[in-house]
């Protein structure tokens, strides 16, 4: 049982004015291991008076000096990949092949953006002008529980490699990993108030984050309704706002795809990270001529998709994250069911012989029609809707057809015809015959999957404002 009773703020670990404590459990066997002690919005208003006092010495530090800070951190997190890997899968119940790589991506990205930095000129010249890249303040940075230590990392390391100071509110759900990061931060050695965590709630810290004037910028990744009310909260003060919500992508297979390659690659866009994923393909877009050939080729592949112990090298979707998440799976399910879509594997309840733990069974529906419900909200687990198609451009329609654009996925053996479908997609991201992450790359959404773009320079970018200097060329 850990008991986590600091939060960090000012370069030291302190007990929070919040005083409620909050259950962590493991999704795998429904059983507390943990309690948090929350920060509430005093803490939280403490955490960005820290982070404002330490904003004008630390926008002036020099590029090489915050990519030794950088480099510092990123080793500090390295070190601590076991740990972070073991409450990964404790607390957030990632099957142990995710696991390493969530825990190995927490300082990935760390380094990936020391290295944009490297290459990153903060002083460019247009017309007469000088234009200098010039740090916003204090970013707030709010995090989900979906992948802990890697979106803390990631937006810490991009606000700091713009010379921006944080205050970040990670998920309550994750704490047990969050305190794994923050000792590793810590001993990176940063001056104080330049980072700060605090642990609370979203409709207290998070709210005192995005509502607080001495905060400049907010990043957020989390769900669309809460991006919404970021958004309004945030535009009293005009913060600039970078939103990474959800998503309803689509795998679109064209009818030249090789379905030995294709629905391999379908399940696991769909059921990655447990199906927890804001970039899941969730919407499997299928031509009707090959219908049939589809659906028997993935009933007999998912087959080999195991819901179930994490620990089980076997298992390739673990527990829903908690009990909550679980219910909201299971009525997503039922909803599809009662609206006429076809089960083609899975459904209600646990997988067999399951006794116990957030499990859902890895769920394939077929028959169903893009205005249905479980093919325009994301459910955020393992359900996966098949739609079929009559050609090229219905699909495209189809694929567009959603309130969200965040990732989408095209399969063909025929690059030149994937690239000029993908040219027609709303999405930040397609990805052609591939389930592979580029980090220099742009990641963000067409419409009310975000605003603004994370990952390499657009990344570090979305901390800065550009200034216009004239006069001095
Ligand atoms: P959530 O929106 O409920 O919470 C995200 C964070 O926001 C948490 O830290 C939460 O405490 C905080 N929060 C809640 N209410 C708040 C408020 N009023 N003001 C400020 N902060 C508040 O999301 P979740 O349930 O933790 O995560 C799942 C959702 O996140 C899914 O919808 C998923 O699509 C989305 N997501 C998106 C991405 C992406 O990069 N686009 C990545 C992962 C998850």
């Amino acid at each position: 049982m850990q008991i986590i009773e600091q939060i960090y703020i000012d370069g030291a670990f302190v007990t929070p004015h919040g005083d409620e404590y909050f259950d962590l459990f493991n999704p795998a066997t429904e059983q507390v291991i943990g309690r948090v002690r929350l920060a509430d919005a005093d803490d939280a208003r403490r955490a960005i008076a820290a982070a404002k006092r330490a904003f004008p010495a630390f926008s002036r530090t020099s590029k090489d000096e915050r990519i030794a800070m950088l480099r510092r951190m990123h080793a500090a997190v390295l070190a601590r990949e076991d740990e972070l890997l073991e409450a990964v899968i404790e607390e957030y119940g990632a099957p142990v092949s995710r696991a390493r790589w969530m825990a190995r991506h927490a300082s990935d990205v760390i380094e990936q953006a020391a290295k944009t930095l490297e290459n990153y000129a903060f002083v460019r010249r247009a017309g007469t002008a000088e234009v200098v890249m010039q740090p916003l303040g204090v970013a707030g940075l709010i995090t989900p529980w979906n992948s802990d230590a890697g979106f803390i990392c990631g937006k810490l390391a991009a606000a700091l490699a713009a010379g921006c100071t944080a205050v970040i509110k990670p998920s309550e759900m994750s704490a047990i990993q969050t305190r794994i990061v923050t000792e590793a931060l810590h001993e990176a050695q940063l001056p104080p108030g330049v980072f700060n965590i605090v642990t609370g709630r979203g409709d207290t810290v998070g709210a005192e984050i995005s509502s607080h004037p001495d905060i400049a910028k907010v990043s957020f990744t989390g769900s669309t309704v809460v991006g919404r009310t970021i958004l309004r909260t945030a535009s009293e003060t005009f913060k600039r706002v970078t939103l990474e919500l959800g998503g309803k992508s689509p795998m679109i297979v064209l009818d030249d795809a090789n379905f030995d390659e294709a629905i391999p690659l379908a399940l696991n866009a769909g059921f990655m990270n447990s199906g927890q994923a804001c970039i899941a393909g969730t919407r499997i877009l299928v031509p009707q001529s090959r219908l049939h050939e589809f659906e028997e080729g993935i009933v007999a592949a998912v087959a080999g998709f195991q819901s179930g112990d994490p620990r089980d090298p076997q298992t390739s979707i673990g527990p829903m994250v908690s009990r909550k998440q679980w219910d909201r799976v299971q009525r997503y399910i039922r909803i599809g069911i009662d609206e006429g879509a076809r089960l083609l594997a899975g459904g209600e309840g646990r997988p067999d012989g399951v006794a116990a733990g957030w499990f859902v069974r890895p769920t394939l529906f077929t028959e169903v029609r893009n205005d249905m419900t479980i093919a325009r909200e994301e459910i955020f687990g393992p359900v996966l809707s098949i739609i079929a198609y009559r050609d090229e451009q219905e699909a495209i329609a189809i694929a567009n057809d959603t309130p969200y654009g965040l990732q989408a996925y095209v399969c063909s053996s025929d690059l030149a015809r994937a690239t000029a479908v993908a040219s027609q997609i709303e999405a930040g991201r397609v990805l052609v015959n591939t389930l592979a992450h580029e980090p220099a790359a742009p990641f963000g959404g067409f419409k009310q999957s975000g605003i603004g773009r994370e990952y390499g320079a657009y990344g570090i970018e979305a901390f800065m404002e550009p200034k216009a200097v004239l006069g001095v060329l």
